[in-house]
């Protein structure tokens, strides 16, 4: 099999009204008629259109090779065999080519991802990642958050960042009392704080038993995430902005984190990677956005905790992820199971 091509597709989706987001989508082309498939998210609306050509002109560096070879294409894409890492839009859209390859792997040997990779196993936890901000009225997150439990989620995250600690500590405690005591609670304060303070808030919300604090202090201050994370009673994750190995090291070595975020800006062959140098340090992974990609890695290694569903790429596709009893359950079809909606691709075009 050799990769002969590529096209890219530019849209704005939105998801059941409550988070759009803006996508670019690659379908990695092959001389056996098969295609590969991955999106990047995040990409802001003025650099759509070099997001794309960057894609485009990072598939011509690669034509004619064999998409099996992930390490192949993986040192050649990152920059690693030059010694000096890509980094900007062209380590993004590198990511995306990483994660076409492995669906174009998987579907030529018939396998899913997940189970290429390890296989560890085909059902794991998921959180309901959207619309728990703090601030909004209460009984409109109350019924969202029913919707969630009757949808089979039974863990959420709420992103509390941007409030005051008074006003996170009420929003998690209003949050338990809606889904009771077995619910999963997932709190990210989005590098929001000093030390100090995340402090203060991991104390004051003892009683609600968060699952995890997410990113309480700024994502470069390891030692003060390391801080946090000796002091405070809960897990800490973090991780979620590393885009190389050895920033994960840095957090590792120093116990900053309990659990080990990763972004798909790693691609699938990096994920990989550091889910077992994470493995080596006691430490459970999770994904950071693109789930439908990342989830296979999580399922693949002993380590792989829980797939965090931000949804706002769920509408490029014609089947939802699929969630029983709080847990994902990983599409048996070949690669990465995705199948593009045609019609939503035309009509969510950005021109
Ligand atoms: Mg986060």
């Amino acid at each position: 099999m050799k990769i002969t091509g590529c096209e890219t597709h530019a849209v704005t989706v939105n998801f059941e009204g409550m988070m759009s987001g803006t996508h670019v989508v690659l379908r990695l082309r092959t001389d056996q008629g098969i295609e590969g498939i991955a999106y990047v998210s995040r990409v802001g609306p003025r650099n759509i259109r070099a997001m794309a050509l960057v894609m485009e002109a990072m598939v011509e560096s690669i034509h004619g090779l064999d998409p099996s070879n992930a390490e192949e294409i993986y040192r050649k894409l990152f920059g690693a065999a030059l010694g000096a890492p890509v980094s900007g839009l062209e380590l993004r859209a590198a990511s995306a080519i990483d994660v076409a390859c492995w669906d174009l792997k998987g579907k030529a040997v018939g396998q899913p991802v997940f189970r290429l990779m390890g296989g560890f196993r085909d059902r794991l936890p998921i959180s309901a990642n959207w619309a728990l901000m703090p601030g909004g009225p209460k009984d409109k997150l109350q019924a969202h958050l029913e919707n969630l439990l009757a949808r089979g989620f039974r863990a959420v995250k709420a992103p509390c960042g941007f409030a005051t600690i008074p006003d996170a500590v009420d929003h998690v405690k209003f949050i338990r009392a809606v889904v009771g005591p077995d619910v999963r609670i997932i709190v990210d304060l989005n590098f929001a704080h000093t030390v100090k303070s995340a402090l203060r808030f991991a104390r004051e919300t003892e009683e609600v038993d968060l699952y995890w604090i997410e990113d309480p202090v700024a994502f470069h201050d390891y030692d003060g995430m390391a801080q946090v994370r000796a002091n405070a009673k809960q897990n800490i994750t973090a991780g979620e902005v590393y885009q190389h190995p050895h920033e994960f090291k840095w957090l590792l070595e120093r116990r900053g984190s309990d659990n080990v975020m990763i972004d798909q800006d790693l691609g699938l062959t990096g994920f990989l990677k550091i889910a077992h140098m994470a493995q080596a340090y006691g430490c459970p992974v999770v994904n950071h956005l693109a789930p439908e990609a990342l989830a296979h890695p999580i399922a693949a290694v002993p380590n792989g905790l829980i797939v965090g569903l931000v949804p706002w790429g769920q509408p490029l596709f014609t089947e939802p992820m699929k969630v029983d009893d709080g847990n994902l359950v990983m599409p048996a079809t070949p690669g990465l199971g995705l199948t593009l909606d045609e019609d939503v691709l035309k009509k969510c075009a950005v021109s």
